[in-house]
């Protein structure tokens, strides 16, 4: 194996899933619904599997897709992105942010991410021979994460090639502040770099329900220096089918496809319809899906809470994280090795995703995006542990 890829091992997805169906544990480890998406969008799967859509699509994507992404993203985020030029279809978000990294960073290049990261962004800086700056998101005592905005301003510099932002944020549930959009927005102009961005929770915020979502691409100056990840795996609860995009400025989004046609060539055909349909739902499946979360995210925030866990604020996503302090523990990696053993749950060690692995020792991350009953069952489990 080559030096670069050394440090990554196993990702802790896989562990942690193995090891929830090893102890026949409530897996709130890794981040994936147990019901499926809207009917339509199966539906549409299943015709054009039998209709004959089973050969290599473009290497862009199906155009219908491509249509239905841009029209997206004008009635959601108010972003025109022209279907022919602006946007890509790639094997999920995860291929996107690598093929960004991979087109856009010479070896050496620096980029800013907010860490804990997801677990790829630091395989994909390695793989392009950059250097990740990561920028330390702390619990504070409002229970919201935040960051220093000396050290975002610090992390920036010459070698800045791109800053990789992720919000709402996995693994924290953040959701970045208007103003804290504003100075990354600021950066980036200030030291003409790139922006990528992945909003693969971008219909999961739970703030504010007349403050929706906002896009780094959306701001001042930035729709022209940004590449807009998401996904179809949240959004439409099929994080197996692997569907997701990028859109941006055509020369971002080209230099993109020549790597992504290397990486996957293109993707799985028969999906590609079928995340249209899905796109082009009425905003009742999206408000839908929202509250359905939130309600999810309320009840194990109550029974973490009722179980002696010290809750963080979850604004977003698929999770909510929490501080073990109280429940005596020191370590979360030991915490959540040890947590199937002593209740049948499992969870996920925050540290993993942190550089600075101290700034993460007492911090564990669980899903919500499970059925109510799933979920009474995994909170009776976890208050065994008081
Ligand atoms: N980015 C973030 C922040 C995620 O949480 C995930 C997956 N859960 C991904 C990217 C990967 O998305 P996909 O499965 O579409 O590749
Ligand atoms: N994104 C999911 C999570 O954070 C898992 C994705 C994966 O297994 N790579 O739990």
């Amino acid at each position: 194996l080559v030096a670069r890829m050394r440090p990554f091992g196993t990702t802790i997805f896989a562990e942690m899933s193995a090891l929830a169906v090893r102890t026949g544990a409530v897996n709130l480890g890794q981040g994936f619904p147990d019901t499926d998406g809207p009917p339509e969008m199966l539906a549409a799967a299943a015709e054009a599997l039998r209709g004959g859509q089973n050969q290599y699509p473009p290497g862009p994507g199906i155009p219908a897709l491509r249509a239905a992404v841009a029209a997206h993203q004008r009635r959601f985020h108010d972003l025109a992105y022209d279907p022919d030029g602006e946007i890509v279809i790639t094997a999920g978000a995860t291929e996107a942010v690598a093929a960004s990294i991979l087109a856009l960073c010479e070896p050496g290049d620096e980029v800013v991410c907010f860490e804990p990261y997801y677990d790829s962004y630091a395989a994909s800086i390695a793989l392009a021979g950059a250097v990740r700056r990561p920028v330390t998101l702390r619990p504070a005592a409002n229970g919201r994460y935040a960051f220093d905005p000396a050290a975002l301003r610090a992390a920036f510099g010459p070698r800045t090639r791109l800053v990789l932002l992720n919000s709402p944020h996995n693994p924290t549930g953040k959701v970045f502040t208007p103003a804290e959009l504003a100075l990354v927005a600021e950066l980036c102009q200030e030291y003409g770099t790139y922006a990528v961005t992945d909003e693969v929770y971008e219909h999961l915020v739970f703030t504010d329900a007349s403050s929706p979502h906002v896009s780094l691409a959306a701001l001042p100056g930035m729709r022209e220096r940004t590449l807009r990840i998401s996904s179809a795996g949240k959004t439409f609860s099929c994080t197996g089918w692997k569907v997701g995009w990028a859109s941006g400025p055509a020369a971002l989004v080209s230099a993109m496809l020549r790597v992504k046609q290397f990486l996957t060539y293109v993707n799985a055909a028969p999906l590609q319809p079928a995340v249209a349909v899905a796109l082009a739902l009425p905003d009742a499946y999206y408000t839908g899906f929202r509250d359905s979360l939130q309600q999810r995210r309320d009840q194990l925030v109550g029974g973490l809470t009722d179980a002696g866990f010290e809750v963080l604020d979850s604004e977003g996503t698929y999770f909510v994280t929490a501080d073990i302090t109280a429940l005596g523990g020191s370590d979360g990696v030991e915490f959540c090795r040890s947590l199937p053993e002593r209740c049948g749950v499992v969870a996920v060690p925050t540290q993993v995703f942190y550089d600075d692995a101290e700034a993460g020792r007492r911090l564990v991350r669980f899903a919500f995006c499970k059925r109510p009953e799933v979920l009474t069952e995994a909170v009776t489990r976890l208050r065994a542990l008081t």
